[in-house]
């Protein structure tokens, strides 16, 4: 348990005006959560003072080798005023696996779970209330030792911010677009794919351009050793129904394991699909999609929860999946996981955490 002291702002910022969308990322909050590690004594000074840039010298070592982990939730208002997390003990466990694999020291469980939901209850005004918005929070670590030389650093800060973010569909689901890239990878096997960390998406950036010049919002990643197997999109895991079943990609190692990639197994499992999670080549879902097996793509991931894929497109092919809309299973999916976040459909997993 944090003893975490308290710096509360003098002046509050102006919330948003309620007639303009939110977007994503761009707005703060009035506080911030940070907590300093130094080896020998472990994570201290756990507070909550006011947003604040933070001052490090130009040697610190995140600035030169990545050495960086962070973590993405949200929480929202439900109808009867309470402030709800999903499942924000997946996203403590995840943390430390990918604090594991950056030579980052463990944050306890209990601790990086504290930590959000003190900030949030402070901030609970922040929370938007039209449908579809959240408060968007993002945890993350950052490696301060003053150093140039490559080795895991001593001293850590820990920080949580948190980003109102509007509504991902203004008008109900729509479907993407999305680019199989057959040149660039983004992990492999042994490397830190399953990590959420920097140096990831600093990998992705050239695809994820390639694409967007192409008109396609999104990159779907192939294996980085055959460049034959599917992995996952940008920053959601993929699903396919094929024949009827859903299929994901297995965790490999090289592929982020979702929180909402196992949210959506766990219900299509209790509603009596049969689910795979297995290899799936990208000839496969060629074959699937000619034959008229495939029914559904979608992407699932925590901004958008579930992200319909209308078209894959894999070097000279382009591939309409379905009617190029939105499929029945996507649609019950992603009604059925925001009501549960939401508080508007019982709750029948306990994976909701109600704060006050
Ligand atoms: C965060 C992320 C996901 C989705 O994970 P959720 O826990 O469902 O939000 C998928 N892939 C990548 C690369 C990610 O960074």
């Amino acid at each position: 348990m944090l003893n975490i002291k308290y710096e509360l702002a003098k002046e509050l910022k102006a919330k948003p005006a309620k007639d303009k969308p939110l977007g994503f990322g761009k707005i703060t909050t009035d506080h911030m959560f940070i907590m300093n590690y130094t080896e020998g004594k472990g994570w201290h000074d756990p507070r909550i003072v006011p947003y604040q840039n933070i001052s490090l010298a130009p040697t610190a070592m995140v600035f030169h080798y990545g050495q960086t982990m962070f973590e993405g939730l949200k929480a929202y208002r439900d109808e009867s005023g309470h402030t709800r997390l999903f499942r924000p003990d997946m996203n403590a466990k995840r943390a430390n696996k990918s604090n594991e694999r950056l030579c980052i020291p463990e944050i306890p469980e209990e601790d990086f779970v504290q930590a959000i939901t003190e900030l949030v209850k402070v901030e609970k005004d922040w929370i938007p209330t039209e449908p579809g918005t959240s408060l968007y929070v993002r945890p993350f670590v950052i490696a301060t030792d003053e150093f140039l030389g490559v080795a895991p650093s001593k001293t850590y800060l820990f920080m949580v911010i948190l980003s109102p973010s509007g509504a991902y569909y203004a008008s109900g689901l729509a479907p993407v677009g999305i680019w199989i890239e057959d040149d660039y990878v983004r992990a492999v096997r042994g490397g830190m794919g399953f990590a959420k960390t920097g140096g990831n998406y600093a990998a992705s950036l050239a695809g994820q351009v390639k694409a967007h010049d192409d008109g396609y919002s999104q990159v779907l990643w192939l294996d980085g050793v055959e460049r034959k197997y599917i992995e996952e999109v940008g920053a959601m895991n993929i699903f396919f129904v094929i024949n009827g079943k859903v299929v994901t990609p297995m965790l490999n190692g090289s592929i982020l394991p979702g929180i909402t990639r196992d949210s959506v197994l766990t219900l299509c499992r209790s509603w009596g699909y049969e689910v795979e999670e297995r290899k799936i080549s990208v000839d496969e879902l060629i074959e699937a999609q000619k034959s008229g097996a495939m029914t559904e793509c979608f992407g699932t991931g925590t901004a958008a929860v579930i992200s319909p894929v209308g078209k894959l497109r894999y070097k000279d092919d382009v591939m309409t999946i379905g009617d190029g809309g939105i499929g029945a299973i996507s649609q019950k999916i992603y009604d059925t996981v925001t009501g549960i976040q939401t508080g508007k459909l019982p709750d029948p997993f306990g994976w909701s955490v109600v704060l006050d």
